[in-house]
C-alpha cells in the first residue's frame, strides 16, 4: 500500500474545476516531484493534502486513513504532514530555536527542555547550529527557509510537502536549501516536492508527476521523463524548458 493515496480527487474554486479526478499514489520514502505550468493545480494539490483547502469529492489517505473525512482531526493530521511554502512565515519576534520548538511545546505538549534539545538537533541537521539564537531578520532567505524546514520536521511528520520553497530565494541561496532537501530524501523521508529546479527533479526525484490544467498527465521516473516523455504534454513542457 502506498503511504499517501489520492483517489478521484476533485476540487473546485467556485465554478473553476481546479483538480480533476486526481489519482496518485506516493510510496513510503518516495520523492515525488510535481511539475507543471503555472495554474495547473500543483499548490492546490498540496494544500488539499493538509486540509488548507477542502476537496469536493474523492479521498486522500495517509497510511490508509482518510485525511479528507469532515470529522478527521485536522491538528493530528497536520502533525503527520509537514509543509513548507515559498514564503517562510517564521515568527519574527522569536529566535530560530523558538520558532522550531514552539509547535512541539504548544501542540504536542512536549516539555520545554526536551523541545529545545530537539530544536537544537534539527537546526544542526539543517546546518544552522551556529544560528539558534538569531531572529529571522538576522538570517538570509536561505537560512530562514532552512529554519522553516526544521520547524516542519519538529513535529516528526510522516510526509513532507514542499511548495516551490526556493522560488523566492536569491539564486546563490537556492543550493543550500536544495541540499537540505536532498539530505532528507537520502534519510528516507517521503516527500512531495513542487519545484522548478529541474536539476533537483532529475537527481533527487524518484518519480516526476506532470500536471496540466488540473490533471496528472504524466507520471514517470525522471530519467524517462527528461529523455523521452511518454506524452505530448510532457514533450511540450520539456521543450519550453530548453
Ligand atoms: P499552481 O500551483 O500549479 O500554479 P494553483 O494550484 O495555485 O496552481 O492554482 C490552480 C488554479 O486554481 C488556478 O486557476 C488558480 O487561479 C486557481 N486558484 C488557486 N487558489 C485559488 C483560490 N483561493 N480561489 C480561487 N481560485 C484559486
Ligand atoms: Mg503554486
Amino acid at each position: 500500500m502506498a503511504l499517501l493515496e489520492f483517489e478521484k480527487v476533485n476540487k473546485y474554486f467556485g465554478e473553476t474545476h481546479v483538480l480533476k479526478d486526481i489519482d496518485l499514489e506516493v510510496d513510503e520514502q518516495e520523492v515525488c516531484v510535481v511539475i507543471g505550468p503555472s495554474g495547473s493545480g500543483k499548490s492546490t494539490l498540496l494544500r488539499c493534502t493538509n486540509r488548507l483547502e477542502e476537496i469536493q469529492s474523492g479521498e486522500i489517505r495517509l497510511d490508509g486513513t482518510p485525511l479528507t473525512d469532515p470529522d478527521a482531526d485536522i491538528n493530528v493530521l497536520r502533525q503527520r504532514i509537514g509543509m513548507v511554502f515559498q514564503s517562510f512565515n517564521l515568527f519574527p519576534h522569536k529566535t530560530a530555536l523558538e520558532n522550531v520548538a514552539l509547535a512541539p511545546i504548544k501542540v504536542k505538549g512536549l516539555p520545554r527542555d526536551e523541545a529545545h534539545d530537539r530544536a537544537n538537533r534539527l537546526l544542526d541537521r539543517v546546518g544552522l547550529a551556529g544560528q539558534t539564537g538569531s531572529y529571522p531578520s538576522q538570517l538570509s532567505g536561505g537560512q530562514q527557509q532552512r529554519v522553516a524546514i526544521a520547524r516542519a520536521l519538529a513535529m516528526d511528520p510522516q510526509v513532507m510537502l514542499f511548495d516551490e520553497v526556493t522560488s523566492a530565494l536569491d539564486p546563490e541561496l537556492v543550493g543550500e536549501v536544495l541540499e537540505v532537501m536532498r539530505d532528507l530524501a537520502d534519510e528516507g523521508m517521503t516527500m512531495m516536492v513542487v519545484t522548478h529546479e529541474m536539476g533537483f527533479a532529475r537527481e533527487v526525484g524518484d518519480t516526476i508527476t506532470l500536471m496540466a490544467e488540473g490533471e496528472v498527465v504524466e507520471r514517470t521516473p525522471p530519467k524517462q521523463f527528461f529523455e523521452e516523455p511518454t506524452t505530448q504534454r510532457g514533450r511540450q513542457f520539456l521543450s519550453k524548458l530548453l
